[in-house]
């Protein structure tokens, strides 16, 4: 329920509305595994909670499933619960998400999931409204930060009148957009009352599960037929009956606007549907029906498009006319529109944008830490991880990545291959946070099964990646809180491991000598994975004290060009004009760890 009491207007970015909206909704419990473009909707719940003195406990958890499982267990306990990650997340949660769609919730239960169409920070361009589909749970799908608080209050009470988890799915677009958002008054704490044993529900058998899933199915029907979210709403005048636009999301602003804009488009009916699954089919079909050609423009796949039941007349992904892939800019979205209502494209100069190769920040520890990697294991087979660590492709330390957690799996599966040289090694990186998140079952696998390669777990003390957010290793919760922190070396050794050493990668020597230890004991002994943790904070963390020290390149350089090619620091320039190498003070971190590895020894510090 939306209360009007106390009108404020705050420019909001998308996921700080939603944070907001799950604050008013009187959600009390909510749980997150940071990932970009979601990491902001826990955050922002930590000021909301601050600002508003709202009961609510907010955590930072392990991993998605985990975060899903907290929120769920919550909500049977009679709270209003959220979780939150991005979309790639949801796979990791799906197992738990998909059967509590059946077994249905108690307090609302709303996932905030967050897509990456483009996909700028992801694997892959999922739409997460195809997961709620196949999952039977509800979906919205807010197009503006406004929206989402909306939609995230409407979520609470969709998820509470049906019994289902509901998901929330902004865009990128939406959760990093910024708007004037109106706030009202946060509703006291919800809640339904204790938890009320029930195994034929809350611990379905199989037999019961067949009953329940019945049951969805029947909720999912109601939905479709009774709740206005689930038909198309005329955003615009309209008034034709020639060409009728369906949309939903953050795509739909841009339809709007592209048609409200475009004198030659006015007659057009624009159509926009905030619950696309389960969607109004018979609306939809209507509105098919009544058009001479009907226009489905959505993001990412067809999941509106899917469900209308005679397409004959309908235009969009299916047809080859919305491409299968990429973000649905809004230039993109104009071409579109006007080719298919026979309209002449506008012509526009695109601007011209020199690519810049991502790159590890100056100082970053794990520069260090592939170079010396590729020092000792120069035939090695990396598989690497999610994380500011990928970046290790650049170095020749990173030869696969496939999802959080995967190098560990990959590994023990890659050292069986008959490698043809019968010298090649198979070594694993992971970050802190990855390892925690689902590196642990991978690890004890490979432990137990004997596989053969070196693990290299790059320590730096926080989730860099997606803004700097705690891992368990610290002993404070996200709201600063206490917490308990969970050791690493206890942790890996509970995992079986023997072998495991800790590094300093700005040593180049004394990390060199660790490698070499865990490659004779992994290889040459044949005893099993041996674990190196290489540990030193992100240079990007908060009170993280970098050195003064500043370096210059002397006249033993021989422009090997072994400190760009190899180290590959951002610091290092070649200047062509005068055929020399330079360090910009300005970039250099200090770390002083191309003094100890150029070949020439032609870096000094200044004043040296
Ligand atoms: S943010 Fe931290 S971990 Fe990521 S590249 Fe920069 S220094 Fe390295
Ligand atoms: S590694 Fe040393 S010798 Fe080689 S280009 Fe860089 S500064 Fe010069």
């Amino acid at each position: 329920m939306t209360q009007q009491n106390n009108p404020d207007v705050r420019f909001l970015m998308g996921n700080e509305a939603i944070g907001r909206g799950i604050v008013e909704a009187g959600c009390t419990v909510a749980a997150a595994y940071p990932g970009t473009p979601s990491s902001e909707v826990l955050e922002s719940l930590v000021r909301w909670k601050k600002e508003l003195n709202h009961p609510i406990y907010v955590e930072w958890s392990v991993n998605e499933k985990v975060a899903f499982e907290v929120a769920y267990g919550a909500s049977l306990g009679g709270v209003r619960a959220a979780a939150a990650m991005k979309m790639v997340g949801l796979n990791v949660a799906s197992d738990p998400f998909l059967s509590a769609a059946y077994l249905g919730i108690r307090g609302g239960l709303v996932v905030v999931v967050a897509d990456d169409p483009g996909p700028h920070s992801s694997q892959t361009e999922q739409d997460s409204r195809f997961f709620a589909w196949f999952a039977k749970v509800p979906v919205l799908d807010p197009g503006t930060p406004a929206e989402a608080l909306e939609m995230t209050l409407r979520a609470f009470e969709l998820s509470e009148k049906y019994q289902v988890p509901v998901l929330l799915r902004p865009c990128l677009r939406v959760c990093h957009a910024r708007q004037n958002v109106s706030l009202n008054t946060p509703r006291p704490a919800a809640y339904v009352g204790p938890f009320k044993k029930d195994w034929t529900r809350w611990a379905a058998i199989p037999k019961y599960r067949l009953k329940l899933h019945g049951e969805l199915n029947e909720k999912l029907a109601r939905i479709e037929r009774e709740e206005p979210a689930a038909s198309p709403v005329l955003l615009n005048e309209g008034a034709g009956n020639s060409i009728a636009l369906v949309t939903s999301g953050s795509v739909s602003s841009h339809v709007r606007d592209i048609v409200a804009s475009d004198e030659r488009l006015q007659g057009i009916d624009v159509y926009k549907v905030d619950l696309p699954f389960p969607a109004n089919r018979d609306a939809l079909q209507k509105i098919v029906d009544e058009h001479e050609r009907t226009l489905v423009v959505e993001e990412t796949y067809p999941v509106l498009e899917l469900q209308i039941k005679d397409r004959r007349k309908v235009t969009g992904r299916l047809s080859g006319d919305v491409p299968s892939q990429g973000e649905l800019l809004p230039e993109l979205v104009e071409e579109i529109v006007l080719r298919v209502c026979g309209k002449e494209p506008v012509l526009r100069e695109a601007p011209v944008v020199k690519p810049r190769r991502p790159s590890l920040c100056p100082g970053c520890p794990h520069r260090p830490a592939f170079y010396t990697m590729r020092q000792v294991f120069d035939q090695a087979v990396y598989t690497g991880d999610i994380g500011c660590y990928t970046l290790g492709i650049n170095m020749g330390a990173v030869d696969t990545c496939l999802c959080m957690g995967a190098s560990i799996g990959m590994a023990g599966g890659m050292s069986r291959a008959p490698f043809t040289e019968g010298q090649t090694r198979v070594v694993a990186t992971i970050g802190d946070s990855t390892f925690y998140h689902a590196g642990v079952p991978a690890l004890v696998n490979a432990v137990h099964t004997r596989a053969r390669f070196v693990l290299v777990i790059m320590d730096n003390n926080i989730t860099a990646m997606t803004g700097g957010q705690p891992t368990p290793a610290q002993d404070f919760l996200a709201d600063g809180s206490p917490g308990v922190a969970v050791d690493m070396e206890r942790l890996v050794r509970g995992c079986g491991v023997d072998f495991l050493e800790i590094a300093d990668p700005y040593d180049a020597e004394g990390m060199k000598q660790i490698l070499e230890k865990a490659r004779s004991y992994a290889f040459d002994d044949d005893k099993g994975v041996a674990v190196v943790i290489t540990r030193r904070p992100c240079v990007r963390a908060p009170k993280v004290e970098l050195p003064s020290d500043r370096f210059e390149i002397g006249e033993a350089c021989d422009l090997c060009m072994s400190c760009l090619r190899d180290l590959e620091c951002p610091a290092f320039h070649y200047v062509k004009s005068e055929k020399r190498m330079e360090i910009d003070a300005d970039l250099c971190a200090g770390c002083g760890f191309c003094v100890q590895v150029c070949p020439s020894q032609a870096i000094k510090a200044k004043g040296a």
